[in-house]
């Protein structure tokens, strides 16, 4: 087993990896399908290709039959808390980012209780906090405070901020924190350089080694995935995979999740290099569950009603509702500039009930944390 998941990605080649993946026939699909055991990255590789398209009907029904077995009908809730939006980062996708020319703010203590009462209000126990880059002001101590804060509020608190050392998650883990969510992005390492042209965050060798130190640091959940529309969604897919793969061997003790965020239009827009059909979301969405059962996996207000409604059951086991991408957002600057727009604005309850009509029960406490 390697020291960290660098040594194992870099004898991976980009360019041959995608060639595989596009070369995978029908045979290859259904020997995948057909595989009874733990499908292995080659299997996962035959369900991710173009070959796959046709099978999705058979894909969906096994997906939705093993997360069925494995999580029951029930959706974990849960809901974005924004920070703040300063950042010292070039990300060429992000509103947050630093030549975007925006009013900055990072929410004081008292602006982060109004922020929570109306999360409460909304039936919420578990909460996302999410801030940019900002080392000078959103630094570990200020996480530490804003744990302090919440601890007592939520079951259940995770984190999208910037990458941290495994000394600062194992301060911060006993405060509360316990899901951290880092996503690479892009594993194309020229286009993510691209992508990210100036701050700490153009380091891609720091980003890529972030789990390794959670699983160092025996984070109790994180969450893994790409921004799809960077790069080919497939190929990026396929590494997000290994990814797992290989944390999940050597950190055996933390549970994963995974996020499929589609790009999404902000003020400064960048187009999407590669789109990504709503059949091919499907797809890749049933194609993790064939190749972990136990993972996670989630999709957020970025996706459209009826994308969020039709994939109820095939794979899914959590989601956000009412969720604002914006620091203060939901009480104390509703007009601050988002993030991103988001795309399903239905509240809580509204998803609540869909997820009822559907015969799904919405939870909103993780009881696995709580059991711990
Ligand atoms: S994606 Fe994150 S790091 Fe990049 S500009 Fe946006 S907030 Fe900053």
């Amino acid at each position: 087993m390697t020291d960290n998941f660098t040594t194992l990605f870099n004898t991976y080649s980009w360019e041959q990896t995608k060639q595989s993946i596009y070369e995978k026939t029908a045979r290859d699909v259904e020997h995948a399908l057909g595989n009874s055991g733990k499908r292995t990255l080659e299997d996962f590789k035959a369900l991710i290709s173009p070959a796959a398209a046709p099978y999705l009907e058979k894909m969906a029904q096994l997906s939705r039959a093993a997360t069925l077995k494995r999580f029951g009908k029930i959706m974990q809730l849960y809901v974005p808390l924004y920070l703040s939006n300063e950042c010292n980062n070039i990300c060429t996708y992000c509103g947050f980012s630093l030549d975007n020319k925006v009013r900055r703010k990072t929410l004081s203590s008292m602006e982060i209780m109004q922020e929570v009462a109306v999360l409460k209000e909304m039936g919420y126990d578990h909460v996302l906090l999410v801030t940019g880059e900002a080392n000078q002001t959103v630094h570990v101590d200020y996480f530490k405070k804003v744990l302090e804060l919440l601890r007592p509020h939520f079951a259940l608190i995770s984190m999208e901020v910037q990458p941290l050392n495994t000394e600062d998650y194992e301060e911060l883990i006993p405060l509360g924190l316990n899901t951290v969510l880092v996503y690479q992005e892009t594993y194309h390492r020229d286009d993510y350089k691209k992508h990210h042209p100036k701050g700490k965050k153009s380091n891609f060798e720091y980003r890529l080694e972030t789990p390794d130190r959670l699983g160092k640091a025996e984070v109790h959940k994180m969450g893994l995935g790409v921004l799809i529309g960077l790069e080919d969604w497939r190929t990026d897919s396929f590494f997000t995979a290994l990814h797992l793969n290989y944390l999940e061997k050597k950190y055996w003790k933390t549970k994963y999740s995974l996020s499929f965020p589609r790009l999404r239009p902000f003020s400064g827009g960048l187009e999407p290099k590669v789109e990504m059909s709503d059949r091919e979301l499907v797809q890749l969405i049933c194609a993790y569950r064939l190749f972990n059962e136990e993972v996670e996996l989630s999709i957020s207000t970025r996706e459209s009603i009826v994308f969020r409604d039709h994939i109820i059951g095939l794979g899914i086991t959590s989601i956000s509702a009412g969720s604002k991408t914006n620091p203060g957002g939901y009480a104390v600057e509703p007009e601050s500039l988002e993030q991103f727009e988001i795309s399903d604005e239905r509240s809580p309850s509204e998803i609540e009930e869909m997820l009822r009509e559907k015969g799904y029960e919405a939870v909103w406490k993780d009881w696995d944390c709580t059991l711990q």
